[in-house]
């Protein structure tokens, strides 16, 4: 009887897009339904109707989201909401409208964030790993800590753009001499290659656009290969400012000022025996919607235990390997096809353009 009251609740509409004033919050609000119902607020009758959940959603990706500003490593948001303070964000007359509107409505208040500074870099091992003095160990940790995983049958692609003979297998190996050494892990004399079980990545991480001429090989191993899994979330006992998994994740996540370091992590790899390295990439957790670094009240959702699987479908594996394995035999190419970009779908978050 309670759950059946409660789930009502839930059905209840109270604003509908209309109701804003600010264009892109509108738009965004477009986004996030389509029921259709009269609006107890504006009286319109609107196809865009919004339930308590719904605007707490739109809040959420508006005013958090949508005001997060990345920094050198790892980001956080400027705005932030709960329903323990009073709001006081200013910010330009339509907009303030607007947030008068949803918090008298919902009960919360806006607020300029001051984010932990865990969430923008400063975690002692990552702080560690920008000085080559401590660099070193760090590494020797991460390569104890993170989990071995073994690819038996696996398929996964690599893409290439206009090769010189598209259906030879050797095109879709590690490039030749003089092609690489600028990438995230490959350096002079190091060549890597880089594959992912999600094609899409693929096209993503190496930048194609529409109209690029593809080809993709489907290519599966030849024999067992030993990769770190440093996409892994790994258990600690400690806060986000000593996080290893933060830290790592952090790194990955960076621009390319973070390069030498993963390039020096990926030796250390090798001379351990390892075939690869599985990581996780800012695409992949484009693809899958998610935000990696976030946050319930300050303390990052990957430390939580029953949150894991959720963080962990957050994160498609992509694969590098050493060497040139299809030349050396230890990768096999299964298929070689054309690849055409169709159609691209952007997610688009619209925030404040003030805060
Ligand atoms: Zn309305």
């Amino acid at each position: 009887m309670k759950e059946q009251s409660a789930r009502k609740d839930d059905d209840v509409i109270l604003l509908c897009a209309e109701c804003f004033q600010d264009r892109g919050l509108r738009l965004l609000a477009k986004s996030v339904n389509v029921n259709e119902s009269m609006c107890p607020n504006c009286g319109a009758v609107s196809t865009n109707a919004l339930t308590r959940d719904q605007l707490l959603r739109l809040s959420d990706l508006f005013f958090v989201k949508g005001s997060t500003v990345p920094t050198r490593y790892g980001g956080a948001p400027a705005i932030q909401f709960n329903d323990a303070q009073p709001g006081s964000l200013s910010t330009n007359w339509r907009l303030s409208a607007d947030v008068e509107l949803i918090q008298r409505t919902l009960g919360i208040g806006f607020f300029h964030y001051g984010p932990r500074l865990w969430m923008i870099g400063y975690i002692t091992p990552l702080e560690d790993l920008q000085d080559e003095a401590s660099r070193p160990n760090v590494i020797a940790k991460i390569v104890a800590a993170y989990p071995s995983v073994i690819l038996t049958d696996e398929e996964f692609y690599r893409v290439r753009k206009a090769p010189k003979s598209p259906t030879d297998p050797g095109e879709y190996d590690a490039p030749p001499e003089g092609c690489y050494g600028d990438g995230r892990l490959d350096a002079p004399g190091f060549p890597v290659l880089y594959g992912s079980q999600d094609a899409e990545i693929c096209v993503h991480e190496a930048r194609f656009i529409a109209g690029d001429e593809l080809y993709i090989a489907t290519l599966r191993p030849a024999r067992p290969l030993k990769l770190i899994d440093l996409s892994a979330i790994l258990q600690e006992d400690c806060t986000e400012f000593e996080s290893l998994d933060l830290a790592v994740l952090m790194l990955f996540l960076a621009k390319s000022h973070a390069y030498p370091i993963l390039r020096e992590i990926a030796a250390v790899v090798r001379e351990h025996g390892f075939d690869g390295i599985i990581y996780p990439s800012f695409f992949s957790t484009l693809r899958t919607g998610g935000n990696p670094f976030e946050t319930v009240y300050g303390l990052s959702t990957r430390r939580y235990g029953q949150a894991n699987a959720y963080e962990q479908s957050k994160v498609i594996g992509n694969l590098a390997l050493f060497g040139r394995p299809i030349d050396r035999g230890d990768v096999a190419v299964i298929s070689i096809n054309r690849l055409t970009i169709g159609q691209v779908n952007y997610q688009m978050i619209f925030g404040p353009s003030s805060f």
